[in-house]
């Protein structure tokens, strides 16, 4: 059994046994200094603009991307949101269910965001944008720099749902003025589901502060800041994954950092699109994340490929829901695999299917 999925991911043998520090006491000075460690090393790879802007938060993503809606964008904004699939719709759901106003930049699947599309939204009364930088559900990587750009011309908040770009691609708070960045611990951190981290501006962490706005108190931000600079946290956070993340934090900086571990990531990809393209199997035109690669599936089938891949060579890739169902899998390249698995994987997918 592999598993080639974006998150959960194939997790290296050492998170298990991090997982285990799950009984320590979290008010404890001991956890408060793993806290510490842990979130100054996670600002620098966020390329943080400030510290003191770095808290994390017991949830999954979708936890994280309504709490950032709702701790950082006030009742009379207007939020443009880049809505290239399933991660993008969600943010239009997360502001619709909270009466905030907004529209969708609406990406159909195939095409490329441009220059042109942005601007058609230029000098529209927007107060911030919402983007999943890497729409996990087509793959396509939005351009930073154009995004960063926008935002900057018209003078609005910039809020990063870095998910499933961080730790696979480049990526930098401070030279892109980003106001809020999400992650979570599932995807590029390769560790168990269930910690969730945010990085905030200074001035969006004065913002937090003046919203009149009500999030929801397990969620607001304001406790959680007042919390972190002491290493804690409001409410009893997933001790264990904390552990984890200590330890794949270590595991990075052995490796060389995160610039060759980014290189690894990138090997791999090049490797899998390389070899993959050999056979003929196709991934569409647009920017790609060195997380993973959808594979196009042109006769229709990619759902039945799946339970195929699965029940009879035990390998899990990523299929779509939705209109893509039977259009794409998405074959993740972060976690404990290799370029030999990666050629299993295609062994079984050209026996399955001649493109
Ligand atoms: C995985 C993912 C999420 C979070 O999903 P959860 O199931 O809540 O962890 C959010 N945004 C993106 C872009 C993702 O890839």
């Amino acid at each position: 059994m592999k598993i080639f999925t974006v998150g959960p991911v194939e997790s290296y043998p050492e998170s298990g046994q991090a997982y285990k520090h799950s009984f320590s006491y979290f008010r404890a000075e001991e956890y408060s200094n793993l806290v510490k460690g842990n979130l100054a090393r996670l600002g620098v790879y966020l390329g943080a603009p400030t510290q003191e802007g770095v808290f994390y938060l017991t949830a999954s993503g979708s936890g994280a991307m309504e709490a950032v809606v709702t701790n950082c964008i006030g009742q009379n904004e207007k939020a443009l949101v880049i809505n290239g699939g399933t991660f993008g719709k969600r943010f239009c759901e997360i502001l619709e269910y909270y009466n905030i106003a907004y529209e969708p930049l609406s990406i159909p699947f195939g095409e490329t965001l441009k220059r042109e599309m942005l601007e058609e939204y230029s000098d529209k009364g927007f107060t911030c944008m919402l983007v999943n930088l890497h729409e996990t559900s087509t793959g396509q990587l939005y351009d930073i720099n154009l995004i960063a750009e926008f935002c900057r011309s018209q003078d609005i908040y910039l809020y990063v749902d870095a998910i499933s770009t961080f730790l696979a691609d480049e990526y930098n708070m401070k030279a892109y003025g980003i106001d809020a960045t999400i992650i979570s611990s599932q995807k590029g951190l390769c560790l168990s589901p269930g910690l969730s981290f945010i990085a905030l501006s200074e001035r969006q962490m004065d913002k937090c502060r003046s919203l009149s706005s009500r999030p929801p108190l397990y969620f607001k931000f304001s406790n959680y800041l007042a919390e972190i600079a002491r290493g804690q946290t409001p409410f009893t956070p997933a001790v264990g994954i904390m552990y984890e993340l200590a330890n794949m934090l270590d595991k990075i900086e052995r490796e060389g950092g995160l610039s060759s571990w980014l290189e690894g990531i990138r090997q791999k990809s090049t490797y899998f699109r390389r070899e993959a393209k050999k056979r003929n199997f196709t991934y569409p035109a647009y920017p790609l994340s060195n997380m993973l690669t959808p594979l196009v599936f042109t006769k229709g089938n990619a759902w039945s490929v799946y339970q195929a891949l699965r029940d009879e060579y035990g390998f899990t890739v990523n299929p779509c829901g939705g209109s893509l169902k039977n259009t794409l899998l998405r074959i993740g390249h972060i976690g404990n695999l290799c370029l030999q698995d990666f050629d299993a994987l295609l062994d079984a997918l050209g026996e399955l299917e001649r493109p």
